[in-house]
């Protein structure tokens, strides 16, 4: 089944996760089953045959399979690059955010349940929204996510999607490392004393995350929805045979991600349970794949 991702260059916040229609599964918009993509989960479908909505490069037109308004995102249509290259000046922007954030940050993790700590950890600044800088896998700033009050995520111009990275993080051969989601379940991780590493959202970075993690023992951690999953696994695929050993868990106890299970007192222990399982698991039932 080949997949088919758009992924907001600036957020990196998956816009479109598709697969190509099949005689099972035919477009919704032009009923044919070759070339059209389409993406049940949020309705929407990409059909070279029929044009309106949007056109999204030569893959077709952009529709939205309940008649709605077609969304726009800045998404990039062509393949990611090799290399998320550093964003210009942005040493100076995170130093100018850092120093304008105040009390902000207090404010912030008591919304959230997080530590002030963790946070600034982060790299957590202000420029009239929150801001935490992204990085690419040398850990050079490639752009920055901004978050509202109300947790909508934005990014500054010129931004890269990229990892959230805190200072203090072990990284190399045989160390462990948990990915999430975002910067604040990163946080989360980080406030139970995990090695914790975020991607910009479920999907994208892949090749990021790669090179950071070579050789590491990696947890993925999904959020428990099926993009979530589906994010999870498609990762899991990419670092197979570059780290030291990778699996995926979902959060404990039909939780929706990192941040939730801290704020119901989860601990490490209990997070590391939930590795064990999936290891015995696998020796029941023999390598999965
Ligand atoms: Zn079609």
């Amino acid at each position: 089944m080949s997949q088919f991702v758009l992924a907001d260059t600036r957020t990196g916040e998956v816009c479109f996760d598709g697969i190509r229609v099949n005689r099972g599964t035919p477009c919704p918009i032009c009923k044919h089953d070759t070339w059209c993509l389409f993406d049940g989960v949020r309705g929407l479908a990409i059909c070279p045959r029929t044009q309106g909505g949007r056109k999204i490069g030569d893959a077709g037109w952009l529709h939205d399979m309940v008649g709605g308004e077609v969304p726009k995102w800045q998404a990039s249509f062509q393949r990611p690059p090799d290399e998320v290259m550093p964003l210009e000046g942005a040493m100076a922007m995170q130093e100018k955010f850092t120093s304008r954030c105040d009390d902000r940050v207090a404010i912030l993790a008591f919304d959230l349940g997080l530590s002030v700590r963790s946070l600034e950890r982060l790299g957590c600044g202000w420029n009239g929204l929150w801001t935490f800088p992204m990085r690419n896998h040398r850990e050079q700033i490639c752009g920055f996510r901004t978050r509202t009050s109300d947790g909508r995520k934005l990014a500054i111009k010129g931004s890269r999607a990229g990892l959230f990275v805190p200072e203090g993080r072990r990284r190399g051969l045989d160390e462990e490392v948990w990915i999430v989601e975002g910067p604040t379940d990163v946080a989360a991780m980080l406030d139970i004393g995990l090695n914790a590493i975020g991607r910009p959202s479920c999907r994208g970075s892949e090749k990021e995350i790669k090179r950071w993690c070579i050789g590491m023992r990696v947890i993925v951690v999904a959020d428990a929805d099926e993009v979530g999953v589906a994010g999870a696994e498609s990762l899991i695929q990419t670092l197979r045979g570059s780290v030291r050993r990778v699996e995926m868990i979902l959060p404990p106890r039909g939780m929706k991600d990192a941040r939730e299970a801290l704020n119901h007192g989860i601990s490490s222990d209990e997070w590391r349970e939930l590795i064990d399982v999936s290891e015995s698991r696998r020796s029941t039932n023999g390598p999965t794949r």
